[in-house]
């Protein structure tokens, strides 16, 4: 995709500094070889279009139930193979995987913004925390999967080894908003623990996710062991899960629930990253530039199409005004536009249903009497689904946009006098997934995060001070998910704990002809001493 003529349909600034000529065309033959990597033999195809222009893409081939079963043979088999490999080579796999996606940033940030819309600047937020992820895992594998020591009953006698096996086949099911990230992040550690992999990334993105396939492929994990197939959410979702070892969803609550269910009828395990309607706290003593630079991050980051992004603001009455003011003048500010170079700081949402789902909870709130301070509006001179970056006052709870997730650049701010009144308010509503406070006073703002209910907080920093550290697990409180992403956790969700105990000398019956009863006299002797001696 790298050569051609540039699109007559992408109009815009540009930067000199980025190859233009180099990057604005879209070659149909770059596509279609990515397609070929879709497990497929059922001649159906389904179009991508771009939101940059609304125009088709690529057709992409699409999966039957035939497919995903021969999807998860070839997994199967792959998978036994790799378990058997080193932690240390795979490792090597994966610092390869690092360097690739660095080296490749042009392209793969092209081919997101192709088919996501996002700004430039938001979608290499992608490459950057693929190569986070790969090299985390990848020097981090031996303390997470390493077997490990525990207590044994008897001491010195009883030996307890601690095994981190494989599960086998991951299923991972993933979303567009961040299409390559989301189609490389979970599986990343899944490989490294030993499994094999069959993903079904959205339908709208599936090019970022063959791509990323690809680069995978090239830095040395066999073909078979990544297994993409492609078609409708339902169907192939439900093929998945019949089949998996374990599932790995990130999308919709509303989805997340059905995945849950799926998975509870195998009794098999799942983790899931859901919604969520992220408060940000503004505290008194918060210095506003940095809280309103923060604020602009929270909201606008590809368009609000971003489980951690905010769209609740609470602020201190002593600071509202000015904070208010701040944040409308930053983001009247933004450079907006739907192009591939680096001047914008916002782009396109995603799809015609994303625009009408942003446009309608703007509508509801607004017939109902809140106040538009700046945005409102869909911008079709930009790209056919662009809508403004939007700060609402005056939400009230009848409003949509009030509870549910907006999944777009909209953000309601409140004001508050009482900080316990708004970590209350923080705390409405059934999602957990990230909040924030600033505050210049750390410790006590550290201190309210606990009272926060949700997965990750954020303090003096929108999202990216947890979802860029890869050793601080991620994920949701109450229905933002189960399971958590990054760290341990994210890589020991894809193992079974297995416990090898080895017994030396003596065994748990009576020995010497002892008697039954004398036997549980010298047991409980021995609790007791053990509980004199500190023994946990
Ligand atoms: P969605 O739940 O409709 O789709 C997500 C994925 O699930 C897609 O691949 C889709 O094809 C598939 N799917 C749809 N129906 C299915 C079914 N019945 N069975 C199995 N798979 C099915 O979500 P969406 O609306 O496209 O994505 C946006 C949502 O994702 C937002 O709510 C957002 O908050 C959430 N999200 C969460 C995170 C996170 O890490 N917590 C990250 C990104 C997005």
């Amino acid at each position: 995709m790298t050569a051609g003529n540039p699109d007559p349909l992408v109009t815009g600034p540009r930067d000199p500094e980025h190859d233009a000529s180099a990057t604005l065309a879209f070659e149909p033959e770059y596509a279609a070889a990515l397609t070929q990597r879709v497990t497929s033999s059922s001649g159906e195809s389904a179009v991508v279009i771009s939101p940059l222009t609304g125009q088709p893409l690529a057709h992409v081939p699409q999966s039957s139930n035939d497919d995903v079963a021969e999807a998860f043979r070839r997994a199967r088999r792959a998978q036994v193979a790799w378990a058997r490999t080193s932690l240390d080579q795979r490792a090597e796999a994966l610092l390869r995987l690092h360097d690739l996606v660095l080296d490749r940033q042009d392209e793969i940030i092209d081919l997101i913004v192709w088919e996501s819309g996002k700004a430039r600047k938001h979608a290499c937020d992608e490459p950057l925390h693929i190569a986070l992820t790969a090299r985390y895992y990848a020097r981090t594998a031996h303390k997470h999967l390493d077997s490990e020591r525990r207590l044994g009953v008897i001491p010195t006698l009883t030996r307890i080894d601690v095994n981190h096996v494989p599960k086998g086949v991951v299923g991972i099911i993933s979303p567009w908003n961040y299409p390559f990230t989301m189609a490389l992040c979970d599986g990343i550690p899944a490989l490294m623990a030993g499994n094999a992999v069959v993903i079904k990334p959205d339908a709208q993105t599936m090019l970022s996710a063959l791509l990323a396939a690809e680069l995978l492929e090239e830095a040395g994990i066999p073909r078979d062991l990544w297994q993409v197939v492609a078609g409708p959410g339902p169907e192939i979702g439900a093929a998945i899960i019949g089949r998996a070892d374990f599932v790995c969803f990130t999308g919709s609550t509303a989805t997340g629930r059905l995945i849950a269910k799926g998975c509870a009828e195998r009794l098999i395990g799942c983790s899931l990253e859901l919604g969520g309607k992220n408060p940000i706290l503004v505290l008194r003593d918060a210095d506003i530039e940095k809280a309103a630079e923060g604020a602009v991050r929270a909201s606008y980051s590809n368009a609000g199409q971003l489980c951690v992004s905010t769209e609740r603001m609470f602020v201190a009455d002593q600071v509202y005004d000015r904070f208010v003011d701040r944040f409308v003048a930053r983001t009247e500010a933004m450079t907006l536009g739907a192009t591939l170079d680096w001047g914008n700081d916002m782009g396109s949402l995603i799809s015609e249903n994303q625009l009408v789902a942003v446009q309608a909870h703007v509508d509801d709130a607004v017939a109902k009497g809140a106040v538009v301070r700046t945005g409102g509006r869909a911008r079709p001179d930009l790209a056919p689904y662009f809508f403004e970056p939007t700060i609402l006052e005056g939400v009230t709870p009848d409003m949509a946009c009030f509870g549910s997730e907006t999944f777009g650049p909209v953000v309601a701010v409140y004001r508050f006098h009482d900080e316990a009144d708004a970590i209350a308010r923080a705390n409405e509503g059934e999602y957990g997934l990230n909040g924030s406070i600033y505050s210049q006073d750390g410790a006590r703002a550290r201190a309210m995060a606990r009272q926060i209910k949700c997965g990750s907080v954020n303090i003096n920093e929108a999202f990216g001070a947890t979802f860029g550290s890869l050793d601080s697990p991620m994920g949701g409180m109450r229905e933002s998910g189960l399971g958590r992403r990054q760290g341990a956790e994210g890589i020991r969700r894809y193992t079974e704990t297995q416990a090898v105990g080895t017994q030396r000398l003596i065994r748990f019956a009576p020995m010497f002809g002892m008697s039954d009863a004398a036997y549980a006299k010298v047991m409980t002797a021995s609790l007791r001493l053990m509980k004199k001696l500190g023994r946990p």
